[in-house]
């Protein structure tokens, strides 16, 4: 039996250590999905922070640190309108709803690596997939008896011939900036529902260096939209004093497309045995804790 997972997020990678792949196809150069990481001032840093809202993890190899959530809010009341009028609700990963603590995962690069170690991943996508085979960009044929698909259901849906129009998403531009530690803030998380401001979400780390803090900005746009980008939002950070242009040491800025997910996926039957899973491939904003619990069942 030849199984295939499409995707080394998250989702696939644990996956894998369940269903043992023979391969898992990835589209992007680097695994880890939106956790794939960079190498900053010698610390391997995730682009989006890996945040739990428990620390139940102790059968996984994690680490994790403790913060106390203390929250700026800025005109809260319409912070989910500003992010999104169209979802019933917003992912908990920007609410923070119910959480008076957080746990940042201290190890994750290295626990993406471990998972990774011994599988097989092939940096290629399915441009065509029919009962048997997968077809990819790069020309490979892949026989396959069972798909996993942890990718975007609304693109591999789009090859099988479903139109899935009622399947939406929001991008978010995330900025990682680290600066020098100069002025104290009372605040480790500041949620903006102010229209003025580009970003939504800020999530602050004072302890992953000695000398400098990490800042987690998120700004949502429709995909089609675009107008948001990094100038702008280093302005409004400029003019509402959070972070000085000048105390900043390095910043990476990532793009992810389908970040905020909403509408639901409808009753098409896939005729292949393709086998959806993770937030992609089940088309809800899972957070990492989800995610867990799914992977043991789908
Ligand atoms: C901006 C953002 C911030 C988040 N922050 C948190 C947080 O702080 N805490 C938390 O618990 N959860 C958070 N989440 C949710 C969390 O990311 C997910 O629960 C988990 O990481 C999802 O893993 P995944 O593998 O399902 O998806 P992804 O990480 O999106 O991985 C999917 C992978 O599939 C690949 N792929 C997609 N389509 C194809 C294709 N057709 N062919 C080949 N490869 C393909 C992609 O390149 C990617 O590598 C956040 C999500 C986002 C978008």
């Amino acid at each position: 039996m030849t199984i295939i997972i499409i995707g080394a997020g998250l989702t696939g990678l644990l996956l894998n250590r369940r269903v043992n792949a023979d391969l898992i196809l990835e589209e992007q150069p680097t695994i880890g999905g939106v956790y794939a990481f960079d190498k900053i001032l010698d610390k391997e840093i995730p682009y989006v922070p890996p945040i739990l809202d428990n620390p139940l993890y102790e059968k996984f190899e994690i680490r994790y640190k403790e913060y106390d959530t203390i929250i700026y809010y800025k005109k809260y009341e319409h912070y989910k309108d500003k992010i999104c009028k169209n979802c019933d609700e917003l992912p908990k990963w920007i609410t923070f709803d119910n959480m008076k603590k957080f746990y940042i995962i201290e190890n994750l690069p290295s626990f993406l690596y471990s998972l990774a170690k011994n599988s097989r991943i092939l940096k290629e996508y399915p441009i065509r997939i029919d009962d048997k085979r997968i077809i990819t960009n790069k020309g490979n044929i892949i026989k396959y008896d069972k798909i996993y698909n942890t990718g975007s259901y609304k693109r591999i849906s789009k090859l099988l011939g479903f139109k899935n129009s009622s399947l939406n998403f929001l991008s978010s531009l995330v900025m990682l900036i680290i600066t020098r530690k100069n002025n104290v803030k009372p605040w480790n998380v500041y949620i903006s529902g102010d229209s003025a401001d580009s970003f939504s979400t800020i999530i602050r780390l004072d302890d992953i260096f000695d000398e400098f803090e990490i800042y987690y900005i998120y700004s949502f746009m429709s995909f089609n939209e675009r107008k948001i980008d990094s100038d702008r939002i280093l302005l409004d950070l400029k003019r509402r004093q959070i972070i000085n242009p000048n105390d900043i040491i390095a910043f990476r800025v990532k793009l992810i497309s389908e970040a905020i997910l909403f509408g639901s996926t409808s009753n098409e039957k896939i005729p292949y045995p393709i086998i959806n899973c993770g937030r992609l491939g089940e088309w809800k904003n899972y957070n990492i804790t989800e995610i867990i619990s799914r992977i043991q069942s789908c």
